[in-house]
């Protein structure tokens, strides 16, 4: 497959700026990125391309050796963007964050040029929680499992077994990186040795082979707040993935969706549902017991009231985590054509039917209906 144009991809000049180049990234990354498309591999791919064009574009050295060389500059350098957090967090299932304050840790320390042995912050994690609509309302307390990364305690972190030596690594002396000749050019490669660590470890370490982090799974108990809606995310400082060479945790974002309910659809801090009525208490008006989430009440209805018909409970919606007053409850009454009528019942009916006579004045609807009707002909006529 031939690769598009890397300032193509994200629709820039060449001679565009960091700036530019960010803003389009954002831009186009928020658009084609995963948890927006679900299951649409040509989003997928099309984040996959846009964010290769702004790792290469945004990293002096690369972008001056694709704008010389094009894709064959930059192609099979190291580990492409997949060591910044990227890639890595993929086993575990749409768990990497790249959004908020990530963007600035996976992007902002230039890539594969930072100090192998300097401290960094471990990787943000997701979690994806579903809740019922009633513990969104009235807040409660949850507890999730978390799988994460977290230094292993047999060594330390530091990959060697307990007692064994470390030595530099031969291959790149403790740079982490080596160059590499790759035809006309050289090109500064990860060690292949020691991944970029810097430090040759003789004897790994038997509890997380020598990679000096072990997965766990924690139980954590998240308080939910009163009033959250889908899209909420809540935020838990440092219980993501440990950092890398005493660098400080990530965080863990508790990311929220509200189930779908069998009674009331929610909008926002509003509540609606539908509330069936028969059409002798929507004609002589009469008392309707609605439901609500603390409860049944009773809800007054007017004589003469039409199917469709919005009543609004005050107060009794949703009390929004932000602060603010509690919204309201829409009932929209939908009138009941009755069923399993009986002989006797029928007659009723049609003797109620001949009562109305020819006249109109009983459905105003109907009138006004026809009346459009008529116009409508008489309009079409030459
Ligand atoms: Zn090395
Ligand atoms: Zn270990």
């Amino acid at each position: 497959m031939s690769k598009r144009d890397y300032y193509e991809v994200l629709g820039v000049e060449r001679g565009a700026d960091q700036k530019e180049i960010k803003k389009a990234y954002r831009r186009l990354a928020q658009k084609f990125h995963p948890d927006r498309n679900p299951d649409d591999d040509s989003a997928a791919e099309k984040f996959r391309e846009v964010s290769e064009a702004y790792e290469v574009l945004t990293d002096s050295e690369k972008r001056a050796a694709y704008d010389q060389f094009g894709h064959a500059g930059v192609d099979g350098q190291g580990g492409g963007f997949g060591g910044g957090g990227f890639g890595g967090g993929a086993g575990a299932g749409g768990f990497s964050d790249i959004f908020g304050d990530v963007f600035g840790d996976i992007f902002g320390g230039g890539g594969g040029r930072r100090h192998p042995n300097a401290p960094q912050r471990g990787s943000d994690l997701r979690y994806n929680l579903e809740l019922d609509l009633e513990d969104a309302v009235s807040g409660t307390s949850v507890d999730i499992r978390v799988p994460r990364h977290i230094d292993c305690d047999r060594c330390d972190g530091d990959g060697a077994e307990p007692g064994s030596t470390k030595e530099t690594c031969p291959t790149c002396n403790g740079m982490g990186q080596v160059r590499m000749q790759q035809g006309f050019f050289a090109v500064q490669q990860t060690c292949p040795t020691c991944h970029g660590s810097g430090v040759h470890i003789k004897v790994p370490c038997h509890k997380c082979n020598g990679e000096g982090r072990v997965r766990e799974t924690r139980t954590l108990s998240v308080k939910i707040p009163a009033g959250v809606d889908t899209g909420d995310r809540i935020r838990l400082n440092g219980e993501g993935e440990s950092g890398i060479n005493g660098g400080p945790p990530g965080d863990l974002y508790v990311q929220v969706a509200i189930k779908p309910h069998r009674i009331f659809q929610r909008d926002g801090r509003h509540l609606q549902c539908e509330v069936p009525i028969n059409f002798v208490d929507a004609a002589l008006g009469g008392e309707l017991e609605v439901p609500t989430l603390d409860g049944r009440v009773k809800l007054k209805i007017p004589a003469e009231t039409q199917t469709g018909k919005l009543f609004r409970l005050k107060g009794k919606g949703v009390k929004p985590v932000r602060g603010g007053p509690a919204g309201d409850l829409l009932c929209k009454v939908v009138l009941e054509t009755p069923v399993k009528l009986s002989e006797h019942q029928k007659e009723l009916l049609r003797q109620f039917q001949d009562s109305l006579g020819e006249s109109n004045s009983h459905s105003p609807k109907k009138s006004g209906f026809f009346d459009g009707v008529r116009k409508f002909f008489e309009d079409m006529k030459p």
